[in-house]
């Protein structure tokens, strides 16, 4: 993304609605400039602003008379008065910003739609985690903070030290050169996105020893990561799954149910009389 220096009138207006702050107007220049490393191309600041098509010159000789009588001539605060975001073509890796940030966008970088998985919504129909299991997400970046890759590479490459293995249809896993150690593309690893999610499942009984390990990473961490466990429950309704987070200090409530209403499974799947619950 970036800012037609001729159109834009500094009134600030985009500001605000930068998830990570990478925009600020340049004193020396009395424009808005988008820095271009912090910048995650959410595409918030073009398609967030309704677009006033003024003529910047005309808008600022109004501003600078204004100033001078002490009164303002500013637009609504969400709109653009002369037009003046413009996306620009992205190239590889920087396009993988955009497959990670923009919620619209079609995952064209990596093959798969949105930030992660179907997680365990859809799991009394996929039946990614069975019983006994425990389906992992580990979320990076959000909110406003943002992440990059070779963060987030910290913490895959700790979780396959334990012999994790990651969710094979999930973005952050389509980055990977080497899944089975943990290892994302290097052409990647300094790009910064707004939020990702790496997903994989293990036992119940691993669930300590893991929830550990993903503490210890990331608190070497400058980034935001949260947490989502999910577990199928038994034909009562119930789990270990909150007795092991409980003696782990967490305190488990549910998140998600799904109610076992989904498409029938195939004979010899899963019991379909149980739920699954995150
Ligand atoms: S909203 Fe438009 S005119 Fe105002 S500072 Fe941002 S780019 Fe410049
Ligand atoms: S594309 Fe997103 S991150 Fe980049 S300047 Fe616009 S709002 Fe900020």
């Amino acid at each position: 993304m970036r800012i037609d220096q001729w159109r834009c009138v500094a009134c600030g207006n985009c500001l605000a609605v930068c998830p990570v702050g990478a925009i600020h107007i340049d004193p020396g220049v009395g424009r808005a400039v988008i820095n271009e490393d912090a910048c995650v191309e959410c595409y918030n600041c073009f398609r967030g602003m309704s677009k006033e098509h003024l003529f910047p010159p005309m808008v600022r000789a109004i501003r600078r008379v204004a100033k001078a009588f002490r009164f303002r001539f500013d637009p609504e605060p969400d709109i653009c008065p002369t037009d003046a975001i413009v996306p620009t073509e992205l190239g590889w890796p920087r396009v993988v910003r955009r497959a990670f940030s923009d919620p619209v966008v079609e995952h064209a970088a990596t093959g798969i739609h949105g930030r992660g998985t179907e997680e365990v919504k859809t799991n009394d129909v996929t039946h990614r985690v069975g019983e006994g299991e425990t389906g992992f997400v580990v979320e990076f970046g959000r909110p406003g903070v943002g992440v990059r890759f070779h963060e987030i590479q910290r913490m895959t490459r700790a979780l396959a030290e334990l012999g994790v293995e990651f969710e094979k249809k999930n973005p952050v896993t389509s980055m990977m050169s080497d899944p089975k150690r943990g290892e994302i593309r290097e052409d990647v690893l300094n790009e910064k996105i707004l939020s990702a999610i790496v997903e994989f499942k293990t036992t119940l009984e691993r669930v300590p020893e893991l929830l550990g390990r993903i503490e210890e990473v990331a608190e070497g961490l400058s980034t935001v990561v949260a947490l989502g466990v999910s577990t199928r429950c038994d034909s009562a309704g119930q789990s270990r799954l909150p007795d092991l987070l409980a003696g782990e200090g967490y305190t488990a409530f549910r998140g998600k149910t799904n109610l076992g209403l989904g498409r029938t499974p195939p004979a010899g799947s899963v019991d379909p009389r149980g739920g699954s619950a995150s």
